[in-house]
């Protein structure tokens, strides 16, 4: 059991596979998921309450209203939110949390200074986050060009982490990922 739980952001550009390098940290059971909220549609294979709280936008504004979330953003033209309740909880349990959340929430929380371990999951380059995201199929090529602007906007900001993690090679990212939260070498 840890005796202090850290609040964990990690955020990156579209196709920088950091949804990935997060299972492979959320593998260890010292780390919970911050369940975010969103006003998106459920995707086929997703659950409620596990991938997200999925509410309607009436729902998400009166949660905004009465002060439910540490940070909210608009991303892709959905709303998305980090509860503040479940963060709390597990922190005070001595559990980490990890927030898999865009560069807009990141920064909101870094600004209220909350204490936090800031990270950066980066592309290789751009050419390779082209690659991914062209590779996926799953966008039409407006789509593709959109994430590629907003990853560059994002990727401005990643001085403002306390750490730029290159996922070029996953395992050597996920190591170092691991090691920046303080987990043990080789445990889950
Ligand atoms: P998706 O809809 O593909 O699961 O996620 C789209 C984007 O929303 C990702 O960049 C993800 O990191 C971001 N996101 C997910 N949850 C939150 C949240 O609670 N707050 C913010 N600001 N962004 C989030």
């Amino acid at each position: 059991m840890v005796s202090h739980g850290k609040m964990v952001v990690i955020s990156g550009p579209s196709g920088a596979g950091k949804s990935t390098v997060c299972r492979r940290i959320l593998e260890d059971a010292k780390v919970q998921f911050s369940v975010s909220a969103t006003t998106r549609a459920i995707r086929p294979g997703e659950i409620d309450g596990c991938d997200y709280h999925f509410l309607d936008k009436q729902t998400f504004r009166a949660k905004v209203a009465a002060g439910e979330f540490i940070e909210y953003a608009s991303v892709h033209g959905n709303m998305y939110g980090t509860l503040r309740a479940p963060v709390q909880t597990a922190l005070s349990a001595g559990r980490h949390v990890l927030l898999e959340i865009d560069v807009q929430g990141a920064l909101q929380i870094k600004d209220q200074e909350i204490a936090g371990l800031y990270i950066f999951i980066a592309p290789p380059s751009f050419e390779e986050l082209r690659r991914r995201l062209v590779g996926r199929g799953t966008e039409a090529p407006e789509v593709v060009e959109r994430r590629l602007k907003k990853a560059e906007d994002e990727y401005r900001e990643r001085v403002k982490y306390d750490a730029v993690v290159v996922n070029d090679k996953l395992e050597d990212c996920v190591a170092e990922v691991r090691a920046l939260i303080g987990l043990e070498e080789g445990g889950v």
